[in-house]
């Protein structure tokens, strides 16, 4: 049996990497997904008769366009944009847009794929989805920054909609830019609809949808030590990134007890041995989300604290890391930095941070490894809560947003230790991919063949 869960494995993977050349983030996240689903795919053969996982790495569709604009010096500027629509069995296509100068179709479809699954574990109608641009907001003033935006939803607007497809924020799309492509996108409908998330509380945007992500991300850390009888409290965390997920992140484990010693940005990490609480986290906040500056200005402004400029954080001891930058940050080396200096959990903020074979390494060293697909989905989750506020012209108060996250957050986890747990120890990952592909498989399957 276990060779012939190799050789499917591999048979797939090969055929993938055929029909998807170069695309290496794409071929990642897929080898992730079928080492897990493979032998559950061959024990119900209903699955394989299907050809389901054939049909599940094969987006619905695609939409590639070019984006033009002017920036503040006249020059007339052009990017290319993408909207990658997954998979809309469970629920209209949901995810976020991302603007960076190093997204590519391969990264947009790792993405546009795992928040297929991600979102079939959160229990709500969402089905898959995730776009971008290879636009750098980086440097651009307010109003470069809307006139792009304002050009993207100009070919956008004809693909989404509050019954088909609801983009939200990601890497460079925070408040700002969700602000901006709202605007526009009403202006040219003319139309007030909940056909994005992440929008301003004035606007139908929800209560706790900034935090959720990160608040979530530690709830899930939370879970996973509840389950071996241990918390939080008391532990060093390391996060990296300085940005939505990671700023968040870093509030609720520091609410929580631990002590959060780094945060980072693409020019290196900061590390505080006093620990980063309210007080420092509302600098960073203020740093990051208002005047754009670098993480390096938190060494210069507070005592003992040193800047490491070009490095990631994962040789610092710690007992929890949290990876919240992007994707591939945490290589074989970095994993096995964190095992040797005795890590007990990561969750993942981040989408894909850890590299394939520094995921294997957690697994081996039978640490909790709590994968994106689970530890991020507070962030989809809630944007799905804003979606039935917007459907309902409602708008929930904090305390109720924040027990529906705690309570999807405790309900992905508890999936994942249902279809992931053998002889006592609990593989979130197959736990995660099998619970999520199970809902997205059997909607496919009632539909025949399409
Ligand atoms: P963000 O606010 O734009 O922050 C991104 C952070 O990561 C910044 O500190 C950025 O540093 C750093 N970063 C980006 N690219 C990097 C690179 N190549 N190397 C090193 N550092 C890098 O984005 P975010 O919303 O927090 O998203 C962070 C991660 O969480 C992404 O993987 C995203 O897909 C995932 N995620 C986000 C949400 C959400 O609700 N926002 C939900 C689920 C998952 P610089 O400022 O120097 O670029």
């Amino acid at each position: 049996m276990w060779i012939e869960q190799c050789e499917e494995t591999d048979c797939f993977m090969h055929g993938l990497e055929r029909r998807n050349p170069g695309e290496q983030e794409y071929h990642q996240a897929v080898r992730e997904f079928v080492e897990s689903v493979m032998p559950f795919v061959l024990k119900h053969r209903k699955y394989k008769d299907a050809q389901i996982l054939e049909r599940m790495t094969e987006p619905d569709r695609i939409v590639i366009f070019r984006v033009t604009w002017e920036d503040d010096a006249g020059n007339i500027r052009a990017n290319r944009a993408w909207r990658v629509q997954f998979n809309n069995s469970i629920g209209p296509y949901k995810g976020g847009m991302r603007l960076h100068p190093d997204v590519t179709l391969s990264v947009l479809k790792f993405l546009g794929f795992e928040q297929t699954f991600k979102n079939s574990l959160t229990g709500l109608p969402m089905g898959g989805a995730k776009g971008g641009a290879n636009f750098n907001p980086k440097g651009k003033s307010d109003r470069e920054v809307m006139r792009f935006c304002q050009s993207l939803m100009i070919e956008l607007h004809r693909h989404i909609g509050e019954d088909t497809d609801v983009p939200a924020g990601d890497i460079g799309v925070g408040a700002r830019e969700v602000s901006y492509l709202f605007g526009q996108y009403k202006r040219l409908e003319n139309r007030f609809a909940g056909i994005l998330t992440g929008k301003g509380l004035t606007f139908g945007g929800s209560l706790v949808r900034t935090e959720a992500t990160g608040y979530g991300c530690v709830y899930f850390c939370e879970n996973m030590f509840n389950q071996v009888g241990d918390s939080l409290r008391g532990k060093t965390c390391v996060v990296s990134g300085s940005g939505n997920v990671a700023i968040y992140t870093a509030e609720k484990a520091h609410e929580l007890g631990g002590k959060v010693v780094t945060m980072s940005d693409s020019s290196g990490f900061v590390h505080d041995r006093a620990g980063i609480d309210a007080e420092k986290l509302a600098f960073i906040k203020d740093l990051k989300e208002v005047r754009r500056g670098r993480i390096s200005e938190y060494a210069d402004k507070f005592d003992g604290v040193t800047f490491h400029a070009d490095e990631r954080p994962w040789n610092v001891p710690c007992d929890v890391a949290f990876p919240c930058a992007t994707q591939n940050e945490i290589n074989l080396d970095d994993a096995n930095a964190l095992i040797g200096n005795g890590v007990k959990a990561v969750s993942e903020g981040a989408n894909m941070p850890t590299e394939l074979a520094g995921a294997h390494a957690f697994l081996d060293a039978k640490i909790l490894y709590g994968p994106s697909k689970a530890a991020n989905a507070g962030g989809v989750a809630v944007s799905g809560l804003e979606q039935s506020q917007n459907a309902l012209r409602l708008s929930w108060s904090r305390e109720d947003v924040d027990e529906k996250l705690k309570t999807i957050m405790r309900d992905i986890h508890d999936k994942c230790v249902e279809h992931g747990q053998t002889d006592g120890f609990v593989n979130y990952v197959r736990g995660s991919n099998i619970a999520g592909f199970i809902k997205v498989a059997d909607a496919m399957l009632a539909y025949g063949v399409v």
